[in-house]
């Protein structure tokens, strides 16, 4: 039996998350609406590291997908990630459009 104890620190400590540094480009839009003022941000695809689910059509937006995310300027509670094309779309419209009750879920 040996009482050497191991270590429970490894030299071998993870660094892969350096690869994640955030690009120092990120240009935000500010867009006027209807119901408020937005700040709008594309995301490229490759800081895109998960699926979310896009508030316009209802649909997931898979991940590494170039998207557009948009929130109230001052309500950060508001941010919501949309396919670019349904974030222009929802910016053509007035938002008067009604809900579609038997919309597919997925
Ligand atoms: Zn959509």
């Amino acid at each position: 039996m040996s009482p050497r104890k191991k270590k429970s620190v490894s030299k071998n400590s993870r660094i892969d998350n350096e690869r994640e540094i955030t690009p120092s480009k990120v240009e935000d839009e500010i867009e006027e609406h209807g119901d408020g003022i937005y700040v709008v941000r594309k995301i490229t695809g490759s800081s895109s590291n998960k699926p979310y689910r896009c508030p316009g059509c209802d649909q997931v937006i898979p991940m590494a997908t170039p998207h557009t995310v948009a929130w109230l300027e001052h309500d950060a509670e508001t941010r919501r990630h949309w396919h670019s094309i349904c974030w222009s779309k929802r910016n053509q419209r007035k938002p008067k459009v009604e809900r579609t009750r038997n919309a597919p879920r997925y």
